[in-house]
């Protein structure tokens, strides 16, 4: 996933990827083999890349829509189901310091004057990581499971409500003896 500013002309340009997993979740100083095995076993489907880019003489504006689906264990039940992800990032590229007055909300990343390469692999699987959501839910109604015997109750109710109620009866009962 290289752009080469180089040869763009002034102006919109876009580009549309399609990757897998295993050319994101690479091994590099950054990256374990564990982390990278825990990775590669929650992301297993093509990931697409749709990059827009803006040059001017002065810089390229980079915006990034990245979208996939990843294998998620719900919180409540523990079903695996596929959860769609949807990411994105900016960032602005330009040949020297950034005029600080100019771009403050904006990443800002330096080009080389020589060889002026896009480079997105990092980005992209920053972004993918830090797009899987926190509460995972295979969905909203979850009804997770039954903490006494464990039984998935998306698949029908079990007869643990009426138990629990009987024991705790039980207990009053033998209290007052
Ligand atoms: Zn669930
Ligand atoms: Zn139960």
């Amino acid at each position: 996933m290289k752009i080469q500013v180089e040869t763009l002309s002034e102006g919109t340009h876009e580009f549309n990827f399609v990757v897998l997993p295993n050319e994101i979740f690479v091994e590099d100083d950054e990256f374990t083999t564990d982390e990278l095995a825990e990775d590669l076993e929650k992301f297993v489907l093509p990931i697409l890349v749709s990059a827009r880019v803006e040059k001017n003489p002065r810089q390229t504006h980079l915006r990034v829509k990245i979208s996939t689906s990843h294998n998620a264990i719900c919180d409540r039940c523990t079903e695996t189901f596929e959860n769609p992800i949807v990411g994105e990032y900016e960032m602005v590229y330009g040949y020297e310091q950034r005029n600080t007055m100019e771009m403050e909300e904006m990443d800002f990343s330096i080009l080389d004057n020589d060889h002026p390469i896009i480079e997105m692999h990092d980005d992209v699987r920053q972004t993918l990581l830090l797009s899987i959501p926190m509460k995972l839910l295979c969905k909203d109604e979850c009804r997770g499971l039954c903490s006494h015997c464990g039984k998935n109750l998306n698949t029908g109710s079990c007869t643990c409500s009426e138990t629990a109620i009987d024991e705790r009866w039980n207990t009053l009962l033998s209290l007052n003896q």
